[in-house]
């Protein structure tokens, strides 16, 4: 039962991704076909100059065109506890580790630093990991016992398991939403694990698709000011409220 740790990685994405937002985009003002520029931007195309528009439509919130990339990632060493907020993102697709068809007879979990730094409480934490695996071997045999086969096993013996136990998960975003995605959820209010693989995400696509995500962040960072109240801000921008009355 080791402790795991994310990883992420980005699986696939829409070839030529900087050509098929400038052609989607530069097609809305000309009487050319998207084609016919997509085509040109690979015969006479000016790298840098398809780069600069989109860095433009990015920055006046006219994002649409940015639907037509997709981002595919692989994740992997996060809690259960993690995806499940990670699927409230309805604009993706996602694929995951299934619970029935995947035995979980020695599941890994996450630590969250927390617990981790408490000695006294990591002891009480991993001890709880250890009874909880042995209760979920000893359903599985049970439920073969009573003639219970493969997941109709797994699928009974799973309602044990923890929200710190480790899943891996596909998800598929398009451009829009992965900046939506990171505007909530790289928000240092955002929990740490999801923040995590926000950042590890974010990290990959401004590597990748500069040109679209070179100021992909925290919704702070393009508003200026930290929507999120008194009560909640980390401090990095100050308060909505501040920023309005001074205008
Ligand atoms: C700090 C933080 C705390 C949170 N706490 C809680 C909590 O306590 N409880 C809880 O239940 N959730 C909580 N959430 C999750 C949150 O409520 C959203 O479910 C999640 O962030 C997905 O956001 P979304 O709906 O904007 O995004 P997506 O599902 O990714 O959708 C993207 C955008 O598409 C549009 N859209 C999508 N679906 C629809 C639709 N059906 N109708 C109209 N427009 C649509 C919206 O403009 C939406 O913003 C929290 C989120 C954050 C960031």
């Amino acid at each position: 039962m080791p402790e795991s740790k994310l990883h992420v990685e980005l699986l696939n994405m829409t070839q030529e991704p900087v050509k098929v937002i400038f052609s989607a985009c530069r097609q809305c003002y000309s009487a050319s076909s998207a084609y016919d520029i997509y085509k040109s931007c690979f015969d006479k195309g000016d790298a840098a100059k398809q780069e600069d528009f989109i860095k433009e439509i990015v920055s006046s919130g006219h994002e649409t065109p940015l639907e037509h990339v997709s981002m595919s990632f692989a994740a992997e060493g996060i809690s259960r506890t993690c995806s499940h907020q990670l699927v409230r993102h309805r604009l993706a697709s996602y694929s995951q580790q299934s619970q029935r068809y995947v035995k979980e007879s020695d599941f890994d979990y996450i630590v969250p630093p927390n617990v981790k730094n408490d000695k006294e409480l990591l002891n009480i934490f991993e001890a709880t990991m250890r009874q909880i695996q042995n209760s979920y071997n000893t359903a599985v045999e049970m439920l073969k016992k009573k003639g219970k086969k493969g997941e109709s096993c797994n699928e009974d013996a799973r309602f044990l398991l923890p929200g710190a136990a480790e899943t891996k998960i596909v998800v598929t975003m398009n451009c829009r939403e992965l900046i939506h995605f990171f505007k909530q959820r790289c928000c240092a209010r955002t929990q740490w694990e999801l923040r995590a693989l926000a950042n590890a995400m974010r990290d990959i696509c401004r590597q990748v698709l500069p040109a679209v995500f070179e100021n992909a962040d925290a919704k702070c960072v393009s508003l200026g000011y930290c929507p999120e109240g008194a009560k909640f801000t980390c401090g990095r921008f100050p308060l909505k409220e501040e920023v309005l009355k001074k205008k």
